[in-house]
């Protein structure tokens, strides 16, 4: 039998969530063979959401589960929160301002039965302001996949379906939320894009603005490095380091030469200073990345991370404890 979570962070969505409630079980209930529980968070919501919420696990106690924070903590921890209360092994998230249709649940379900670890929607006619949220939102998903090299159209959209083991040993911090297709295929998910309905904001309205655009490109540079170099930092210190090294190395021999030449006096000039500058720089940057290796030893270490992933492991059943 399959195992379904469908998790919803909630912030003030009090007008949307029966609605969108009814939406899931109607996706959901003519689904044969499968279990399934939808999980909202209610964000510290200042609405009375939370009783909303209460009312829906009273109704439909089997399939409905709500986690109340304390305060508002943000998307991306709200979805963390509803991961980490959720038991199925495929995770659907869902925004609940019935912008993202539950309708689409089905088909990114058969899209998992044919082995995909990854299910991305991809909202093709987006239904929002346009300078303030889709221009920056192409901008963002063209920036994040060519610097991740994971090339998605629409990273901004909850609505994406993943298979519970290649979400563990990821945890979200900021806006991060996003990232997780590019984590997932750092860690070998097989990955696969879905067209998916959008619509208008019916009820409240969006808590976004041009500000989170800037948080993503920030959270980006983190996620490139722990995606590339987390394992191996000396590589990207010490690769910055060498090179500023050979740059001042070139640098002197540029004077030196000049000086044999000319008889240009190599320490008068400005470039003598730049070279030794450029050196410490570099000399620096290659120490900075044997404490980063330090570091990596202990994080692995201390938690028992695998510097791997395993998709299955075929054994004899005797073998198997
Ligand atoms: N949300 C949340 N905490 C917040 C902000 C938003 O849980 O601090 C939820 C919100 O209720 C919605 C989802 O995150 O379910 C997406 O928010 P919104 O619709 O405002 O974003 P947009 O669709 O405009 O990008
Ligand atoms: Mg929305």
């Amino acid at each position: 039998m399959r195992r379904l979570s469908v998790v919803i962070p909630v912030y003030n969505e009090a007008e949307s969530l029966p609605l969108l409630h009814q939406a899931i079980q109607q996706a959901l209930c003519t689904q044969p063979d499968l279990w399934w529980e939808v999980v909202y968070v209610d964000d510290g919501s200042l609405d009375n959401s939370m009783q909303v919420l209460e009312s829906l696990v009273k109704d439909d106690p089997e399939h409905t589960r709500a986690v109340e924070l304390r305060r508002n903590f943000g998307q991306t921890a709200a979805i963390a929160a509803g991961i980490d209360h959720s038991q199925g092994e495929i995770i659907i998230l869902l925004d609940a301002d019935l912008q993202n249709d539950p309708a689409d649940i089905p088909m990114m379900l058969e899209k998992m039965d044919q082995g995909y670890d990854v299910v991305s929607g991809w909202r093709v006619n987006r239904q929002d302001k346009f300078f303030t949220r889709v221009l920056p939102s192409r901008l963002a998903n063209w920036l994040i996949s060519f610097v991740t090299g994971v090339h998605l159209h629409d990273y901004g959209c909850t609505l994406k379906a993943y298979r519970r083991e290649v979400l563990t040993g990821f945890r979200l911090y900021g806006e991060m939320h996003r990232f997780i297709p590019a984590y997932a295929h750092s860690v070998g998910a097989r990955m696969i894009e879905v067209q998916v309905n959008h619509h208008p904001r019916r009820f409240g309205r969006t808590k976004y603005g041009l500000t989170r655009t800037l948080k993503v490109i920030l959270d980006l540079f983190t996620v490139k490095f722990l995606i590339s170099f987390a394992n191996k930092p000396i590589y990207l210190f010490g690769g910055t380091g060498i090179s500023l090294m050979a740059f001042s190395m070139m640098t002197l021999l540029f004077l030196l030469v000049r000086r044999l030449w000319l008889g240009t006096s190599v320490t008068r000039s400005p470039f003598f200073s730049i070279s030794a500058m450029f050196f410490i720089l570099g000399f620096q940057s290659i120490l900075m990345g044997l404490i980063a290796e330090l570091l990596v030893r202990t994080y692995h270490e201390a938690q028992q991370k695998p510097t791997y992933t395993v998709r299955r492991v075929l054994a004899p059943a005797s073998d198997q404890t």
